[in-house]
């Protein structure tokens, strides 16, 4: 009898593992779908970031393959603009958590993400691919805390890059 009950114990915690992992799954799959699908969300500003910065190439990140979603939806890889931070024009924590200034700055630049996530307009798109390491840029973005149908994830797309050169980054 008792040990029915064990079993039956056993077999109930199995159940709401089941449910968790089913759970999870779902809000994972919800949230990385979030990404690419217009959806209603409400976006929070934790700080603000203007900066001159100069250009440190791309960089190619690579999926570690850990998660049962890589390669195809873990959004580990990809290709990453690399700035190094010179000075700060401004800088804003409008929330508890907002990010610190930042002495390197790196941005996913992936043709999938939408201007909404990444903040590359096109124009910011041919900016950055105009770009040579070294060059001077006026860089700007944001750090945001997004919620999307019940998920919640930090962004930080730019909203700003303009590339100057070094004469007007020096007197700035
Ligand atoms: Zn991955």
């Amino acid at each position: 009898m008792q040990s029915n009950l064990v079993i039956f114990k056993l077999q109930n915690y199995d159940d709401l593992i089941l449910l968790i992992i089913i759970y999870m799954k779902y809000f994972y799959v919800v949230c990385l779908s979030g990404h690419n699908i217009l959806k209603m969300s409400t976006r929070d500003l934790l700080s603000k970031h203007e900066t001159v910065a100069t250009f440190g190439g791309l960089e190619e990140k690579r999926c570690r393959h850990k998660t049962s979603f890589c390669p195809d939806r873990c959004r580990h890889g990809g290709t990453v603009a690399v700035f190094h931070v010179i000075k700060y024009l401004n800088y804003e924590k409008t929330g508890k958590y907002g990010d610190q200034k930042q002495e390197k700055f790196k941005f996913f630049v992936r043709p999938s993400d939408s201007v909404e996530i990444s903040g590359l307009t096109p124009e910011r798109r041919s900016v950055l691919e105009s770009l040579k390491g070294g060059d001077h840029v006026l860089l700007s973005w944001n750090h945001d805390y997004v919620h999307t149908e019940g998920c919640s994830s930090p962004q930080r797309p730019i909203t700003k890059l303009i590339k100057i050169s070094k004469e007007d980054a020096d007197e700035m």
